[in-house]
């Protein structure tokens, strides 16, 4: 059975019992709509911990005007159905119970945090680790679970992380794929048919780049994954890069080693991310 709280009070009244030195409370932030890919989060939550909470809240503070912010899915009682079993506890806040204070942002993501997502989506990573904080506050986890495929959310975290929330161990999941490579996302219900057919391009585009890097530079890594999107006109890439994974800075193009790949297009109105790790051989 899953318990479903909303206020602080409940979630302290329900953590109670497991508030004692050995137990490990996990933590699973999310914004709902759950799919295959959250719950391959909670299930590694819970070979780790005692007690497993799993966090639904749509966070205002990180949907710039213009988003889609109103018609994000929403779906408590499908996500708890979902859960069932595989989370112990689901904290469902509203605004009130996040943000006492009123709705500003009390963290920075700093330089990072204007790159890629942040440019397109200003004041982003200050809204998410102002919401993240605010949960680890609340639930006071020892561990925390995470995407990989928001490759730049988890570099921002892990640095807040390490800055004011020393104890916590950070727990990152590789990225749960569909059967033709398109990451699952909350926001693939917005895909019209033909839509969902374009937005292949995406994992097309990570494993040209994946191949090319076996020869190519930087440079040529890049170029490959952009030309797959020459294929797909009705497609808008927004950026396509290689960065360093220790600074999220783009790479030069005699860089060689680990670097991530980040991709962000527009769909349609639907806008989708992902990522991708990989080893540059060739400087
Ligand atoms: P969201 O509800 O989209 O804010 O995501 C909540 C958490 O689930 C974040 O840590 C995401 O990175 C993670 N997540 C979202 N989609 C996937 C996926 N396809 N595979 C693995 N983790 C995911």
């Amino acid at each position: 059975m899953t318990t479903v709280v909303h206020t602080a009070e409940e979630l302290d009244a329900v953590l109670a019992p497991f508030r004692h030195e050995g137990t490990v409370i996990a933590l699973v932030p999310t914004m709902g709509a759950l799919h295959e890919g959250h719950i391959e989060l909670v299930r590694r939550a819970r070979q780790d911990a005692d007690v497993v909470v799993v966090s639904i809240f749509v966070n205002p503070l990180q949907f710039s005007a213009g988003e889609d912010f109103d018609r994000y899915p929403r779906s408590l009682d499908n996500d708890v159905a979902k859960l069932d079993g595989s989370a112990d506890i689901v904290f469902a806040p509203t605004p009130e119970v996040m943000y006492p204070e009123g709705q500003t942002s009390r963290f920075s993501a700093g330089k990072v945090g204007e790159l890629f997502e942040g440019a397109s989506r200003p004041g982003h990573f200050d809204g998410v680790l102002t919401a993240v904080a605010r949960l680890f506050d609340l639930v006071l986890p020892n561990v925390a679970v995470f995407g990989q495929k928001d490759a730049q959310q988890v570099f921002v975290i892990s640095d807040m992380v390490a800055a004011s929330f020393p104890d916590l161990a950070l727990v990152i999941i590789p990225t749960v794929r569909e059967e033709d490579g398109l990451a699952l996302s909350s926001r693939n219900v917005y895909l019209s048919e033909s839509e969902r057919e374009d937005a292949r391009v995406i994992p097309h585009a990570l494993l040209a780049a994946t191949h090319a890097a076996r020869h190519s530079s930087a440079s040529g890594i890049v170029c490959a994954g952009k030309k797959v999107f020459e294929q797909y006109p009705l497609v808008r890439l927004e950026y396509l890069e290689l960065v360093d994974p220790s600074t999220f800075e783009p790479v030069e193009n005699d860089y060689a080693g680990e670097a991530t790949l980040i991709v962000a297009a527009y769909v349609g109105s639907t806008r989708l991310i992902d990522t991708e790790n990989l080893e540059i051989i060739h400087a």
